[in-house]
């Protein structure tokens, strides 16, 4: 008998670290991802994700085959790892296989069907404020709006931050519970753009910014205007200048020490003006896709001066961004035949 329980027990304990992480229900699994505690991953496809996913998840497809070099690039192996797919059953799969290369791992059991039967909420693309183009040979480019100058792109499994500040117009975010960032891209040194807390997480990532940005973080690739960087075959930066131009605000933003960036994403051009006026360097930004317009005077521009700047540069797509409390809602009837939307970049 003796030896016939220390079997069963061997046979548990085998069965135990054999399977190598933890299945939690949805009240437990919500404790460990709380304040950051686990990095979560929503193993779905990209448009299930989209549809509605767990806050602060970021998306790693377990069907496709680079799975497992997504997560190597993309987790903190010294750090706890949540996973859920929709039922559980992918999740279970995925969950084997990060915690075979060693990763510490819970799996959510019964996925976002039982988050969502627990009474917990998903983030959908419409509260969230994502905007999808597409580039010229057929990826998608996903845009999240998080306040004031603040946004993040996520493109080919690439997250580019957008001068990322922890705290905005009430709004306060934890970037631990972001998606890791691969490329920061900093225009210039003011409080509403740069924040040190944030970019203490994002340390791994490589950030681009100007001289004084470089030299206050003590690390980063600096770009003057009118450089142009290549971070990858299909991923280029120029640097734009931004400033004000009106007697009286020049101290604000003086000419030459900020950027503006054109972010080319395998052919999608995105200009992000940064603190700017309508300058007349702007005639040179040509064929724009999706163009950051700030609105909020004396710092940057009246709605006035942002229908000119649109009306030189012509962008398919417009975001006013960085406009406090400036009425942007007439813009869309200012610039007729271009698309103007407005999200929440108070
Ligand atoms: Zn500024
Ligand atoms: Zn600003």
């Amino acid at each position: 008998m003796k030896r016939y329980l220390f079997i069963c027990l061997l046979a548990l304990v085998g069965l135990s670290s054999c399977k190598g992480f933890e299945t939690v229900p949805a009240d437990e699994f919500e404790a460990r991802i709380a304040d950051g505690k686990a990095q979560l991953v929503d193993v779905r496809t990209r448009e299930e994700y989209y549809a509605g996913y767990i806050p602060g998840a970021i998306n790693i497809d377990g069907r496709l085959t680079i799975f497992m070099d997504l997560v190597k690039a993309s987790l903190d192996p010294a750090l706890p790892v949540a996973l859920y797919c929709r039922s559980g059953k992918r999740s279970a799969e995925a969950a084997k296989q990060l915690a075979k290369a060693g990763y510490q791992v819970c799996d959510l059991e019964g996925g976002v069907l039982a988050w969502s039967a627990a009474g917990k909420g998903l983030i959908d693309i419409e509260k969230n404020e994502v905007d999808i183009f597409t580039t010229p040979s057929g990826k998608e480019v996903y845009f999240h709006a998080l306040a004031h100058a603040s946004f993040y792109i996520v493109y080919d499994e690439l997250n580019i931050y957008v001068d990322p500040v922890t705290r905005s117009g009430g709004k306060e975010f934890n970037y631990l519970m972001f998606p890791r960032a691969n490329y920061v891209l900093l225009t210039h040194e003011h409080g509403d753009h740069f924040d040190r807390k944030a970019l203490s997480v994002m340390t791994n990532a490589q950030l681009v910014t100007n001289a004084r940005c470089a030299e206050m973080t003590g690390y980063g690739t600096v770009m003057a205007n009118g450089d142009e960087l290549q971070l990858r075959d299909d991923i280029k930066v120029e640097a734009v200048p931004a400033y004000n131009c009106t007697e009286g605000r020049t101290q604000f933003h003086p000419k030459g020490r900020d950027n503006g960036f054109i972010l080319t994403l395998d052919g999608l051009r995105i200009y992000i003006a940064g603190d700017t006026e309508d300058v007349p360097e702007m005639a040179d930004i040509k064929d724009i896709d999706v163009a950051f317009l700030p609105c909020n005077q004396p710092y940057t521009m009246t709605p006035d001066q942002l229908v000119n700047a649109a009306n030189i540069i012509k962008p398919k797509t417009v975001f006013p961004y960085h406009y406090s409390s400036t009425d942007v809602s007439v813009l869309p009837g200012l610039l007729p035949g271009t698309d103007v939307r407005i999200r929440q970049y108070q």
